[in-house]
């Protein structure tokens, strides 16, 4: 797939969306890998990548100043997505939180703003600040993360404006497929998937993975296990995952995971060794 196809989705209010991010957890907190961290998201950017997700979370404030500093000069180029900590989540709080992450990010809005877990703070009250944020142009539209089924219900009877629900999927967390994502989908809310690759480590052994990686090939050459864990994370159509990438290298091999299109033996072998759920399971969280 040539680096202008990357697919997209339509959200609720009719705008769309990337189908593949860039995620930025642990950016920034080694000075001697920012060079490299900037770069990566130069690269993933050129490479036609566009949406990039970071959180006030991250590194207090680090994460978004290697994501201000990397789309210096091509704010348009960008999709750029931001979440608030539950414990800023009350009404000035968030507004103060929204103001200070755009200052780490060099810029004027935000295309989403998220908040990051569900928090005692009443949602009305949240809600509310997104209200006053979007009318004030800091942000575009405003969604949740790490909401299970029935918060989402809540949520959509309060204020049915969320555009997406950033959760854990990956083959090793699967459950969202019992119900939460078909629930997201129906209602026209994105599932962005955080942790697809399994934050990297042993996942990326897995014999299944290297077996399959073993039968693709993308324009970079033979696919890697990751590049397999990554297409399987796209083939669902209301899904969109955020890999976090440090190195060129790896933003490149992501970007190219999109030409992968996997068998029905594939997807089965995939089953097999990382089984579906079979009841609901409460929504699993990093
Ligand atoms: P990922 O599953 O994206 O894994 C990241 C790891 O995979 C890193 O070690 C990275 O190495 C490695 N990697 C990346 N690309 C490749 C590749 N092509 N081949 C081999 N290894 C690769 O984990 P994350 O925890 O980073 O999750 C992704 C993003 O989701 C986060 O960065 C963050 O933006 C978001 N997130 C949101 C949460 C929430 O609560 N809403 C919670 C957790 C994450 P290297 O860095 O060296 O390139």
């Amino acid at each position: 797939m040539a680096a202008s196809t990357l697919p997209t989705i339509t959200l609720r209010d009719g705008t769309t969306i990337p189908r593949l991010g860039m995620g930025t957890w642990r950016m920034g907190d080694d000075p001697a890998r920012r060079k490299d961290e900037v770069r990566s998201l130069q690269e993933g950017l050129d490479s036609g990548l566009r949406l990039i997700d970071t959180a006030e979370m991250y590194g207090s404030g680090r994460s978004e100043s290697v994501v201000g500093e990397a789309i210096r000069g091509r704010r348009d180029d960008v999709y750029l997505v931001s979440k608030v900590l539950p414990s800023n989540a009350d009404y000035n709080g968030t507004i103060k939180a929204c103001k200070r992450s755009l200052s780490y990010l060099q810029t004027d809005s935000l295309d989403l703003y998220l908040l990051h877990w569900r928090s005692s703070t009443p949602l009305e009250e949240t809600i509310g600040a997104f209200e006053t944020l979007q009318k004030e142009g800091l942000i575009k539209r405003w969604g949740v993360s790490n909401f299970d089924t029935s918060d989402m219900n809540t949520l959509d009877r309060i204020n049915p404006q969320a555009m997406v629900n950033q959760i854990l999927y990956s083959l090793i967390y699967r459950g969202t497929e019992y119900d939460l994502q078909e629930r997201d989908a129906r209602h026209h809310v994105a599932s962005m998937a955080y942790c697809p690759l399994g934050q990297g480590g042993a996942f990326l052994k897995n014999a299944t993975l290297v077996q399959i990686a073993q039968q693709h090939e993308t324009s970079l050459g033979p696919a890697t296990p990751a590049q397999i864990a990554l297409a399987w994370v796209l083939r669902r159509p209301n899904v969109i995952p955020i890999p976090k990438a440090a190195t060129p290298q790896h933003q490149h091999y992501n970007r190219a995971a999109t030409e992968i299109q996997l068998t029905e033996a594939d997807l089965a072998a995939l089953d097999r060794a990382f089984p579906p759920p079979r009841h609901k399971e409460p929504l699993a969280v990093i």
